[in-house]
């Protein structure tokens, strides 16, 4: 099988992007750059980012004998969006659970390789994997100062997955962009100061990670940040101009039920978990559960009581 036949084939799909890269090492810059993350305790209560540390940089030990990584790009950017006066939940969770979607897509790709004679691995944000680093090195686009993988001419609303596979294909050129000289919208449109110099994100402020991630009561000060933001945030997106240009998914799995669309707050702050689970339970929603969304509301409306 040819690097061109697994292209060819990811487009047939409906993958946005597809690019090959050599399965080796991770580089050591990006290394020591994850190690300082963890050490100063920028990753917040996601404890799950320190384990599996050797496999997370080389991929080779997630599948033995691997020698490729094919990594997918799949648009999800919404063709409608909550009102703002609604609780916001990121452009990302609107439709069906992203994992679920991917691995269906990338599996009819597998089974090729397979039938070829290679084995693979599927990773849909799920495997100690650095997703946008080896989507860098796939050719597919550059991580901006926003930590998002930014697919130049098409933006940063992409999901991204990941076929670790025994299959020897000819690997693309990495990406050699970068944000543009002098830029800082997105550090500049974060409400929460929690990007800086090009840096990862500091999840101990960043909105995203702690209304979606965070385990425990939300930090002093968070409550006042929040807008009405009840999960995730997408400002640092939204303010790149790589995003100006960023198209609606024609994945219907992606598109939000107009009973999301029409939710309230009294909708949100009255909903049980029967209700949420008919809502969210399909959804990336579901991962932070009823009562961190709830954690999140009763911030958004209780500011006073910081
Ligand atoms: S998701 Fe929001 S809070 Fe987090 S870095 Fe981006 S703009 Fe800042
Ligand atoms: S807003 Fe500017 S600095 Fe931030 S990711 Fe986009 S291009 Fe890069």
């Amino acid at each position: 099988m040819t690097a061109q036949t697994v292209k060819t084939l990811a487009a047939s799909i409906g993958f946005d992007a597809c690019g090959i890269t050599c399965a080796q090492a991770v580089d050591a810059e990006a290394i020591a750059r994850h190690d300082r993350w963890i050490a100063e305790g920028r990753h917040d209560t996601m404890e799950w980012v320190t384990r599996w540390r050797d496999v997370r940089n080389d991929p080779r030990l997630l599948l033995e004998g691997a020698r490729s990584l094919i990594v997918l790009a799949l648009n999800y950017f919404p063709s409608n969006f909550q009102p703002p006066e609604a609780p916001q939940v990121a452009a990302y969770a609107y439709g069906r659970d992203y994992h679920k979607v991917m691995r269906r897509m990338m599996r009819p790709l597998a089974l090729a390789l397979e039938a070829a004679g290679h084995a693979t691995r599927l990773c849909v944000d799920s495997a100690p994997l650095r997703e946008r680093y080896w989507a860098q090195r796939a050719g597919l686009g550059f991580v901006g100062r926003n930590n998002q993988l930014i697919i130049p001419g098409r933006g940063a609303y992409f999901f991204l997955g990941t076929i670790v596979t025994t299959a020897p294909l000819e690997p693309d050129k990495p990406c050699n962009l970068h944000c543009p000289e002098g830029c800082r919208r997105c550090e500049e449109a974060c409400p929460a100061g929690a990007l800086h110099d090009g840096e990862a994100v500091d999840a101990r402020r960043c909105l995203s990670c702690l209304t979606i991630e965070h385990q425990g009561p939300l930090p002093p000060g968070t409550a006042s940040l929040l807008g009405h933001r009840v999960f995730g945030c997408d400002e640092c997106l939204k303010a790149c101009p790589f995003n100006r240009h960023a198209t609606a998914t024609t994945v219907d799995d992606f598109a939000p039920s107009d009973a999301f669309l029409a939710l309230t707050d009294e909708d949100f702050a009255t909903m049980d978990q029967a209700r949420f689970d008919a809502l969210f339970g399909h959804t990336p929603v579901k991962r932070a559960g009823l009562a961190a969304l709830l954690r999140n509301l009763e911030s958004m409306f209780f500011l006073d009581l910081e």
